[in-house]
């Protein structure tokens, strides 16, 4: 080290006068250029490298800036270095124009730049607002929690409602019927009794005793057909949906003697159902059709895949049903026309829902006054799909 240390120092030593022939001197200068010009180059790699892996940050042509700065400040110092030897001064001048240049443009941006650079918050504002943030998720989330507390208490309560007052109309209907059967009964042995020696006007009478018994009957056994509906463990099966429509015709063979009806359109379908309250709804659907139509009456039956579920439809060319009313008539004992022109309870179509919806479906009715109605219900082709179940949650 001594020797390198003498073998430098026999050489004429530049710049002497400026450093007072102290070659100790010369090399505190070169040394601490030296230093300096390497710590400046590798600040410029290190500015590069951070805002290369933080893609977010906002100010990467202020870094770049600041980095030519620092490494033109670097070259400055190699050039300091390079004249203590080489008098390359115009050089070097160059470099410092070019180092000054950048230097002002980089501290004007800076200036420019100042407004934006005091309203990023601090790390303490960052805390707070984190801090309040995540107190208003908990918040949330035990307001939600509690909301599905009370949901599922209310849907307790009303399932358990639902329940008793079905079990109230089956066992009111089911009681109604004993004292009905008295009524015609009593009724008939009246008119047995007195026979024709009964008065014109009390013959009449009897007549409104014994019809209206009968339309009470009707409408109990409605009621209770709708109470079961929504009760009976539903029995599972494989259904080709065609053969329900089949066997519905067939049992509604007496409604469409001495009618002109057509009927149009084969379903292909299968879906999993129960058999005999699948076949209740469109013996509903198909009587209802004919019982609002005049003839020649159009049925057609139709279906639409949707992937999951089936839309079935059942068409008819009758009297229509109106805007205001298509959600109505699904409610019990709602109907449009008198018992005269059109007899029946008012529950058809409420079983129609009912039967439906416990398959997790759901039914409603397209409809103008005059231009025919097609009723339509959407149904899961499987047991149980979320459809099913979402739906099964509802009815
Ligand atoms: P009901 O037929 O015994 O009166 P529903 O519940 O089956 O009871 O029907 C309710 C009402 O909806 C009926 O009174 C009728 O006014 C109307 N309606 C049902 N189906 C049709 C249809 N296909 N065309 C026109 N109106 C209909």
């Amino acid at each position: 080290m001594q020797g390198l240390w003498d073998y430098l120092n026999q050489t004429f030593m530049p710049h002497g006068g400026c450093y007072f022939w102290r070659p100790d001197l010369l090399w505190l200068q070169v040394g601490s250029d030296f230093l300096i010009a390497i710590a400046y180059f590798s600040i410029p790699w290190a500015l590069i490298h951070f805002i290369r892996r933080r893609q977010d940050i906002a100010f990467d042509r202020l870094f770049f800036m600041f980095a030519s700065f620092i490494f033109f400040c670097g070259v400055t110092h190699v050039f300091s270095i390079i004249t203590t030897w080489n008098p390359l001064y115009y050089t070097e001048g160059a470099i410092k124009a070019i180092t000054g240049v950048v230097s002002a443009w980089t501290a004007v941006a800076l200036w420019v730049l100042m407004p934006t650079f005091m309203r990023i918050p601090s790390m303490a504002q960052l805390r707070e607002s984190n801090e309040r943030l995540s107190r208003e998720v908990s918040e949330r989330e035990r307001a939600e929690d509690e909301l599905r507390r009370t949901n599922e208490r209310l849907e307790a309560l009303v399932e358990r409602r639902t329940e008793e007052l079905e079990q109230f109309a089956y066992a009111a209907s089911h009681d109604l019927e004993e004292p009905l059967r008295h009524v015609r009964t009593y009724t008939s042995f009246l008119e047995h009794d007195l026979g024709e020696n009964l008065p014109e006007k009390a013959q009449e009478d009897m007549y409104f005793i014994r019809s209206s018994a009968s339309r009470m009957s009707a409408m109990i056994k409605a009621l209770l057909d709708l109470s079961r509906a929504g009760k009976q463990q539903l029995e599972w099966g494989r259904i080709r949906v065609q053969d329900v429509i089949d066997e519905a015709v067939e049992q509604l063979r007496e409604s469409f003697e001495g009618r002109e009806v057509e009927i149009c359109g084969k379903v292909s379908h299968e879906i999993d159902a129960d058999l005999s309250l699948l076949g209740a709804l469109y013996q509903n659907l198909i009587s209802n059709a004919l019982k609002y139509s005049q003839d020649p009456v159009r049925l057609e039956f139709s279906e639409n895949d949707r992937g999951s579920t089936v839309i079935f439809g059942v068409r008819d060319n009758g009297i229509g049903i109106g805007q205001a009313y298509v959600e109505e008539i699904f409610k019990p004992f709602s109907r449009l026309h008198g018992e005269v022109d059109c007899p029946g309870s008012g529950i058809g179509l409420s079983l129609c829902r009912k039967i439906v919806e416990r398959h997790g479906g759901e039914i409603w009715v397209e409809s103008k006054v005059g231009e025919g109605s097609h009723f339509r219900f959407q149904m899961p082709k499987q047991k149980g799909s979320k459809e099913a179940k979402d739906a099964g949650a509802r009815a």
